[in-house]
């Protein structure tokens, strides 16, 4: 702790001109906010093209109907149309608020509030608290519009909108309560450690920001779970995480298809006790021997210990942000959003190796469990992920730079090659 305190005050000596020389904050903030949304629009200018590809890529074209394939274009096109317009609709309603001095104008208006309550600004939490959920508020009026937009006309219109407009707005609502029955907890506690730590708050709220991710993991992850129904998938999966010495406690089945047809499945739980969860969608599309697959290679990120590996890479990421905080003004931290850019190209790639790893790990259950009947478990992922990517309509044709900046998993061209290539070495071996 005491370490990590020196290099900090060392840093902090280093950038005390900063919050001397008088800088225009405000300035630097516009310039690179709109320029990390003029690079994202490049990245889309990039992709774009490529929705207009009338046939597809070699490796899927004999699992791929062209129906198919067309449908998934147009989907692709509309949403990267929608994108565009909404990247830039934001881009300009936050430069206008930044300008014109919404954010003060709401720290204002939370002051106000409290007094109407009797209470003086000398309680900064509470006007804390009052300030964000104003702002929250606010400033997402404005693209609410892009969102009933994009529901309603864009989802529906593929067939993947499940929502009503009564469902839509108990969501919003919901999500708003949601937001500040976790919020407001949350943020008084930041504060408080913020306070009381002085400056040396950084390990303190590092620490508190784990145990709080953590609890979120656990109430995400614990909703609307029903246990999967005896069968072929449940003794199949029984059986591979009992040969994996995988802690399966419960097997759940989670109902993807009220809301969206996107579909997959996953693990969470405490390291003696998991629970896998699978989505019915991924279920109804494809064959208990190909779902098995797919858990084979989530089991394969247990294996490696992907969600710790992630977890120590995301407090590192949360120690970026929290650092440079304690030696600029708290509006400059905003100044960080280009490099939250070059940072999300770095943690996808992190992510996109583990995703690689563990379709390994799948095609060498064989070897690893010592089990004939495995040896066809890439082929089985390998059509797990064609129907998953055909049913879900996703972009078949990808530009590496926008897949780089955006996407967490390698493309499906990608994968189905890494699998290849595990087979290939395989049998070279043999
Ligand atoms: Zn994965």
């Amino acid at each position: 702790m005491d370490f990590l305190h020196s290099g900090l005050a060392a840093v902090q000596r280093h950038l005390a001109f900063v919050s001397v020389d008088p800088i225009n904050w405000k300035f630097y903030v516009q310039v690179f906010s709109w320029g990390v949304t003029i690079f994202e629009s490049y990245l889309l200018l990039r992709q774009y093209p490529l929705y207009s590809k009338t046939s597809p890529p070699e490796a899927l074209a004999s699992h791929i109907t062209q129906e198919d394939f067309e449908k998934s274009q147009k989907y692709g096109k509309d949403k990267a149309k929608f994108s565009i317009f909404s990247k830039l609709f934001s881009q300009c309603v936050d430069s206008a608020m930044l300008q014109y001095g919404f954010y003060a104008w709401c720290w204002g208006a939370a002051g106000t509030i409290l007094g109407k309550f009797g209470y003086g600004t000398d309680y900064e939490i509470l006007q804390s608290i009052i300030f964000s959920f104003t702002m929250y508020l606010l400033s997402s009026l404005p693209t609410l519009p892009l969102s009933i937009y994009s529901t309603f006309w864009i989802e529906e219109r593929h067939g993947f909108n499940k929502t009503t407009p009564g469902l839509f707005v108990t969501d919003l609502l919901k999500s708003w309560l949601v937001a500040f029955a976790l919020g407001a907890p949350f943020l008084a506690a930041f504060l408080y450690i913020f306070k009381w730590a002085g400056d040396r708050f950084v390990p303190w709220l590092m620490g508190f920001m784990i145990s709080f991710q953590l609890l979120m993991v656990i109430f995400l992850y614990s909703n609307k779970l029903t246990p999967l129904s005896e069968g072929e998938l449940r003794t199949r999966v029984e059986s591979l995480a009992g040969k994996l010495r995988f802690p399966l406690k419960h097997l759940y089945e989670i109902d993807g298809s009220k809301r969206s047809s996107h579909s997959n499945a996953y693990f969470f739980g405490l390291p003696w006790s998991k629970h896998i969860v699978i989505f019915d969608t991924l279920i109804q599309q494809s064959k208990p021997e190909e779902v098995e697959a797919v858990l084979a290679h989530e089991l394969g990120h247990w294996y490696y210990l992907h969600p710790t590996k992630m977890m120590a890479i995301s407090q590192i990421h949360i120690f970026t942000i929290l650092a440079p905080l304690s030696c600029l003004p708290a509006c400059s931290s905003m100044i960080l959003t280009p490099l939250e850019a070059f940072i999300s190209i770095g943690m996808n790639a992190v992510s996109r190796h583990f995703e690689w790893e563990a379709d390994r790990f799948a095609c060498e259950l064989q070897d690893k469990l010592n089990e004939k009947s495995m040896n066809d478990m890439g082929d089985r992922l390998g059509r797990a992920l064609i129907t998953l990517h055909v049913k879900n309509l996703s972009t078949v044709w990808v530009d590496w730079l926008y897949s780089a900046y955006h996407h967490s998993h390698p493309t499906l061209i990608e994968r189905l090659r890494g699998l290849e290539s595990f087979r290939t070495k395989r049998a070279k071996k043999e």
